[in-house]
């Protein structure tokens, strides 16, 4: 049994125990059936949006843990855990589906090896390791990507499946350079909520409403450009006039 943290008198559940609730809660119906859908299939425009913004962040997380192991690289399939010397036991593998029976029909390797990971850092943390306690969310981005039903993720050749384009398999610690990511809630569905406006924008500029639109996070013009594909296909760019603000490609 792992050890209960005793803060202010009050029992609480350990790291250990709240993670595997979280792990357990995952609706094993957003994944059973989809690991031959491609990522587009089974998410939003939106949704992919704002999923792209966790695994920035998860990416960012790790690129930060690197830098304070002055490692300069890891890969997405290994875990903190074994950054740090751990091994995974033989019978992991097993065990996860006995003690998640919520992920036994769920046919997608990376979701399940991270959730694993994650599991034993909470562990590592309830262990009071050094690094499991400095670093105690590194994987939030990451499991909350799973639980909003993003966990559709796999690799192909040498970077995520999904037209991510900026997520390789390996992770540089220079990832860690960067400025967090809001991935609260809130920010998350704006995310949502911004592309969808933008969608059916474009969708009324496409049957000939000209009517300009402002976008919802600066209230600056939104500015469509039309591109055609060397193949013939059209495509948008719609960008806010402010800079650094919404610019995304649509088709
Ligand atoms: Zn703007």
């Amino acid at each position: 049994m792992k050890e209960h943290l005793e803060i202010d008198g009050d029992k609480r559940m350990s790291y250990y125990e709240s993670a595997a609730k979280r792990i357990r809660n995952i609706d094993p119906n957003l994944y059973i059936g989809i690991s031959q859908k491609k990522y587009e299939e089974v998410r939003t425009k939106g949704e992919y949006a704002s999923d792209a913004t966790l695994i920035a962040e998860y990416y960012r997380r790790v690129g930060v843990f690197l830098q304070h192991l002055s490692r300069e690289a890891t890969g997405i399939y290994v875990g903190m855990d074994l950054l740090i010397g751990y091994r995974i036991p033989d019978d992991a593998w097993d065990n996860f589906v006995v003690d998640f029976p919520n992920f036994k029909d769920i046919d997608l390797s990376l979701i399940k090896l991270l959730s694993m990971h994650y599991l034993r850092w909470c562990a590592l943390i309830d262990e009071r390791n050094s690094f499991a306690l400095q670093f105690p969310d590194i994987y939030e981005p990451i499991i909350t990507l799973f639980e909003r039903g993003g966990g559709r993720i796999s690799t192909h050749h040498h970077e995520l499946v999904g037209g991510f384009g900026g997520f390789p398999k390996t992770i540089y610690a220079t990832r860690g350079d960067m400025n967090p990511f809001d991935i609260s809630e809130g920010a998350l569905e704006k995310i949502i909520e911004e592309v969808k406006f933008v969608e059916a924008y474009l969708e009324e500029y496409r049957n000939g409403d000209l009517t300009e639109r402002n976008c919802i996070r600066c209230g600056n013009r939104l500015l469509i450009h039309s591109h055609i594909t060397e193949y013939g296909y059209p495509w948008y760019k719609i960008k806010c006039e402010s800079e650094h603000c919404f610019n995304k490609n649509f088709s």
